[in-house]
């Protein structure tokens, strides 16, 4: 990382974590994408389920790998929708479970400087959980996510987020093709809610790990 960017990140960080405390949210800071999975680790409670949300930042940063990990040694259950070889009804039922798992462990498509969060998502299996279900979410972001304010995020998620991620993973949608949106009515949307959270209402339930790195889309 250049060091005047890396600088940049981390007093942009520190005043995003400020603002996520005055929405009664917590944030963290870590300075490499390597700290992410041991932070997220340690969050989790002994045995607890847990469930992800599709997340490129949590591939990234090994978290995903640190999740199955702690699986396979007993450390926490995760309901693995990604799992190899799941039939689709299986893949939905993971999803169902995911609703009333422990945790969440999730990407943020957009922090705005005023310490929102905001989410796309196209079936909603991963917005569901983070507002309600599990007592505990824990979202994985870079410092690239940080915008100025919602409008910012609205921006970036139709101009950016969605289309590279329509991309990424073979929708059928106008934007998938020509890399602009066209407020399409796919079945194949991408972008079918878009959600703000703006306060929570239990002060100790969310916490952002906000990364000092361009992680993700
Ligand atoms: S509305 Fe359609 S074209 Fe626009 S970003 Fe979403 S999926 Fe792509």
């Amino acid at each position: 990382m250049d060091p005047y960017i890396g600088w940049f990140y981390r007093r942009r960080a520190e005043s995003v974590i400020e603002a996520l405390k005055k929405n009664r949210m917590n944030g963290t800071f870590l300075a490499q994408a390597g700290e992410a999975a041991s932070a997220v680790m340690a969050m989790i409670p002994e045995g607890a389920s847990v469930a992800m949300g599709g997340s490129v930042t949590m591939a990234e940063t090994g978290v995903v790998e640190a999740l199955r990990q702690g699986h396979r040694e007993g450390k926490l259950k995760l309901i693995d929708r990604y799992e190899p070889g799941l039939a689709p009804e299986q893949v939905m039922e993971r999803l169902r479970q995911g609703l009333i798992a422990e945790v969440i462990v999730s990407g943020i498509n957009a922090i705005t400087e005023q310490g929102e969060l905001v989410f796309v998502d196209a079936t909603c299996n991963r917005v569901a959980p983070i507002l309600f279900g599990p007592t505990k979410v824990i979202l994985v972001a870079g410092c690239n996510k940080i915008v100025p304010n919602l409008a910012f995020a609205q921006e970036r998620i139709r101009h950016f987020v969605a289309p590279t991620n329509a991309k990424r993973i073979g929708r059928k949608t106008p934007c998938a093709e020509t890399g602009q949106c066209a407020d399409c009515a796919s079945p194949e949307r991408i972008c079918n809610a878009t959600v703000v959270i703006h306060k929570q209402a239990r002060a100790e339930r969310l916490h952002v790990l906000l990364v000092g790195a361009d992680l993700g889309y």
